[in-house]
């Protein structure tokens, strides 16, 4: 009674504001069953994202119970005379404005349901809710032994989120981007229908899905590869004032990637750049910083711009006589300077999560709810060299403090049916793109407008 007398409240309100045509009365005949909150705070967190950029309040945030609910509230959004806008929103991650809605509903995915992982652990696949955080999702495997393949960097990130953009980390020049790791998803589309979508089922809707920005439907299970677990991770830290030494040796660790044996290969390649001297490897990507280690580089950043390259293997405990070898046959094909390697060995859990240590100091300090005008690129190995020049050492010289990370990625592995790849001269060549003919059609009608915040499109 409560719920229903809350939920009645909430849609006068989005009567009076935007034009719903709907008397509450058919809401409820739709049998929705989560929570339609106008208060004030709801509707300030949904408006917040991590970029601290755009600031957009919704009409009411909606917390679901379960995918039908989601589904209920997308046919009544779609079935409407007006119709208002949906964003689903994930951990609100985030950098400008992506899951917020100015005149519609913000779908809260975290925080509304959890449901229990489901693991399959003879096929190796997990199922999991769309608003999943990957933390979670990594804590539920690990009791069966098993992981997922690829990573972000931080992993307070939702399921949905991550597989709406790409989901890339060191891992990703072997494994390729999370999106590239699914085998199946349950999504919502714009019309209110429930469907199931794989390679083989529903294809169109599965790849729209996957890096579709939010755009194409709401994910509310997702079927993730797994693999064996390691329990170690060795993880090194080497440091070059020569961009053109380090970019060769990032492209000579990817190159071990399918060659034999495996003890030659990495599980992850990483680096960044460091423009403010030693202060930026203090900064909070950092999980090197012991002050012995700053100290042995104070000399070498005089020198000016210094790349970082970091790499890891993974192990077991048993192997790590073996691991040593390895690594250290690798390191000698590497040609950085000699006196800043960096060594440590953790859990394969606290390197995967990491980031996360930083971001409680951060947030101690008071310095995590910044804004974050943060950026990625990708950029072309022909071009390299020159973006070095002209941003690293020119534009932003010493002026930058924040992280700025560099690495290489297989373009092999960036799946065209999901991604495309838009070159400098978008849109006059389209037809050359990586793209599949459905981009490319989508790009080329100009559909591309649509990609707007909110607008979530039919499929
Ligand atoms: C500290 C930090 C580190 C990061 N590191 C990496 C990294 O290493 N690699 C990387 O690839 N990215 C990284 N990111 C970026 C991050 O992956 C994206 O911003 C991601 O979208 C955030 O996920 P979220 O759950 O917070 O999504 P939100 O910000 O809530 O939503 C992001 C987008 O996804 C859509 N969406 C959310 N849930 C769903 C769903 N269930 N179905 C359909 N669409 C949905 C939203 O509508 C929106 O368009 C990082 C971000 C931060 C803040």
């Amino acid at each position: 009674m409560a719920l229903k007398f809350s939920l009645t409240l909430a849609l006068y309100g989005l009567i009076t504001t935007v034009g719903l045509m709907l008397d509450t009365t058919d809401i409820f005949s739709f049998g929705i069953k989560g929570k339609l909150s106008v208060d004030p705070n709801d509707l300030s967190s949904a408006s917040y994202d991590f970029g601290g950029q755009s600031r957009v309040e919704p009409m009411a945030v909606f917390y679901p119970v379960s995918d039908e609910d989601i589904a209920k509230l997308l046919k009544v959004a779609y079935e409407s005379t007006q119709g208002f806008t949906v964003s689903a929103r994930g951990h609100g991650h985030s950098v400008n404005g992506q899951a917020q809605t100015s005149n519609g509903i913000v779908i809260q995915m975290s925080e509304s349901i959890s449901k229990a992982c489901r693991v399959n652990e003879k096929l190796k696949y997990v199922d999991v809710w769309g608003g999943e955080l990957w933390i979670d999702v990594l804590k539920c495997t690990l009791r069966h032994g098993l992981a997922p393949k690829s990573w972000t960097d931080y992993l307070y990130l939702s399921v949905g989120g991550t597989l709406s953009n790409a989901g890339i980390s060191g891992q990703a020049f072997h494994h390729g981007p999370q999106i590239s790791n699914v085998y199946e998803l349950d999504v919502v589309t714009g019309k209110g229908e429930l469907k199931t979508c794989s390679e083989e089922r529903n294809s169109e809707l599965f790849h729209a899905v996957l890096g579709g920005l939010g755009q194409f439907g709401i994910i509310t299970r997702a079927r993730i590869a797994l693999q064996p677990s390691p329990q170690m991770v060795r993880w090194i830290r080497v440091v070059y004032s020569n961009f053109t030494a380090f970019t060769q040796d990032q492209e000579y660790l990817i190159s071990l990637h399918g060659q034999s044996p495996d003890a030659k290969q990495l599980d992850y390649v990483e680096g960044s750049v460091i423009v403010n001297g030693v202060g930026s490897l203090n900064n909070w990507r950092s999980s090197f910083s012991s002050p012995s280690n700053i100290s042995s580089l104070v000399g070498v950043a005089k020198t000016g711009v210094l790349y970082s390259l970091e790499i890891a293997k993974n192990y077991q405990q048993t192997n790590a006589n073996s691991t040593d070898q390895e690594i250290n046959a690798l390191l000698k094909r590497l040609n950085y300077i000699p006196a800043t390697t960096f060594t440590t060995d953790l859990s394969y859990v606290d390197f995967l999560d990491r980031v996360h240590k930083a971001e409680l100091k951060l947030q101690s300090q008071g310095l995590w709810d910044v804004p974050h005008p943060w950026l990625n690129l990708f950029v072309p190995k022909s071009r390299i060299e020159e973006f070095d020049k002209g941003v690293f050492s020119g534009i932003l010289g010493s002026n930058s403090k924040g992280p700025i990370l560099i690495y290489p990625m297989n373009k092999n592995k960036l799946v065209p049916v999901m991604l495309c790849i838009l070159y400098a001269d978008y849109p006059t060549s389209i037809a050359n793109y990586n793209c599949s003919a459905k981009l490319k059609k989508i790009l080329l009608s100009g559909a591309r407008k649509a990609l707007t915040r909110g607008a979530l499109r039919d499929m």
